[in-house]
């Protein structure tokens, strides 16, 4: 395997805080990064060497920019999948197209997770309030409605309690094609960040115990509570399976509930995650370096944990405001997205405090 020399561009289809993170890393080894987003206003774009502002469909700027790198990659996972065929060939994709497939599909991750041996909530697919009507007397209640596609962060979501009338949670999922899932009673949440070079090898960094605020992650807590760790193994064998069969390339986060009958699959994503964020100053190898040095064949860093204890907390809406308290404590390392303005529930920035 040849590694990408130093000088080479890599492209990155997407321009949030994700891209912008993997393009500070990128630098850090040497590389260029082309960011390719369809809003002028991009955080990766401010830190990236080039960038290409075009619809996700266009066919003939994406071709331009494809053909002006040496690897592409993405870190938005609801791009359409259709005009990367046209792109097949120009430069090497990772992860592959097959990842972005399933992930975009909240009934296809879930088949794809129970092929593999899995465990998911209970579900079934909801198209009209008569098939919501069935589903429900499936699965039973408390449940959950989410959007098959383009939900993330708790959006697109009803959560139906016992006794519920249906058809406002069918207007709040805007009458989309849903899947209705049981309720998951877990003691935690937790997610599996691995990643997966073009030879193959996989490693994984430390699992963090993840904290939902509104259906928004608040927090990660490196290292997991016992009750975590006892289900890793599990989860990290399903997770490396379904890589595998994907022949993935780059970082694979998948999301789980800690049960009292093990590990329960909930999501994946085809990328860096918000969970894996402590790993810039809590790893030895942040998920951002390791998911360059899997595009670029260069050998994978070392995931393991740089303190006792890490703690990463996202800065979402008006908390940001308080970057300058935050720096008070001069053990906080402060990341800001440089989003302009901040709204309820957006994602501006995030802070990581080790322990030792
Ligand atoms: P998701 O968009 O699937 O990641 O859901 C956002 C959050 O909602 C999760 O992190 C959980 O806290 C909660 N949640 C989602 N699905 C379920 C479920 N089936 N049972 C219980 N809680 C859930």
């Amino acid at each position: 395997m040849t590694a990408l020399p130093p000088g080479s561009t890599i492209g990155i289809l997407g321009g949030g805080q994700l891209g912008r993170m993997l393009a500070m890393a990128a630098a850090q080894l040497g590389y260029r990064c082309h960011i390719y987003a369809p809003d002028k206003e991009s955080v990766a774009a401010e830190v990236a060497a080039e960038f290409t502002c075009a619809e996700d469909h266009d066919i003939t700027a994406l071709r331009q920019f494809a053909g002006s790198c040496d690897v592409l990659t993405f870190e938005f996972e609801n791009l359409p999948v259709a005009p990367l065929a046209e792109i097949d060939g120009l430069a090497p994709l990772y992860p592959p197209v097959k990842a972005l497939d399933i992930a975009q599909n909240r009934i296809a991750e879930k088949e794809f997770a129970r092929v593999h041996g899995g465990t998911t909530a209970a579900f079934a697919e909801v198209t009209d309030l008569e098939s919501l009507e069935q589903a429900i007397e499936k699965i039973g209640t408390p449940a959950i409605l989410k959007t098959i596609r383009m939900g993330y962060d708790g959006k697109g979501q009803a959560r139906i309690k016992p006794g519920d009338s249906l058809a406002p949670h069918w207007e709040t999922v805007g009458h989309q094609p849903s899947v209705a899932e049981g309720f998951v009673t877990f003691s935690h949440e937790f997610s599996v960040i691995l990643v997966r070079g073009q030879d193959g090898s996989i490693c994984y960094w430390d699992t963090p115990h993840n904290i939902h605020e509104d259906g928004i992650l608040a927090q990660s807590l490196v290292p997991a509570p016992a009750e975590i760790v006892e289900q890793q193994e599990k989860a990290r064998a399903l997770a490396s399976k379904m890589a595998h069969a994907m022949g993935y390339v780059g970082v694979l986060t998948c999301e789980f509930f800690a049960t009292a009958d093990g590990p329960v699959f909930n999501e994946m994503a085809p990328r860096v995650h918000n969970s894996g964020h402590w790993t810039i100053e809590g790893a030895v190898t942040s998920q951002f370096e390791n998911h360059i040095r899997a595009l670029t064949g260069l050998p994978l860093g070392d995931p393991g944990l740089a303190a006792d204890h890490v703690a990463m907390d996202n800065l979402i809406g008006g908390t940001a405001d308080q970057w300058q308290a935050l720096l008070a404590d001069p053990a906080n390392h402060l990341h800001l997205y440089g989003k302009g303005e901040s709204r309820p529930g957006r994602k501006m920035g995030h802070v990581t405090k080790l322990f030792f």
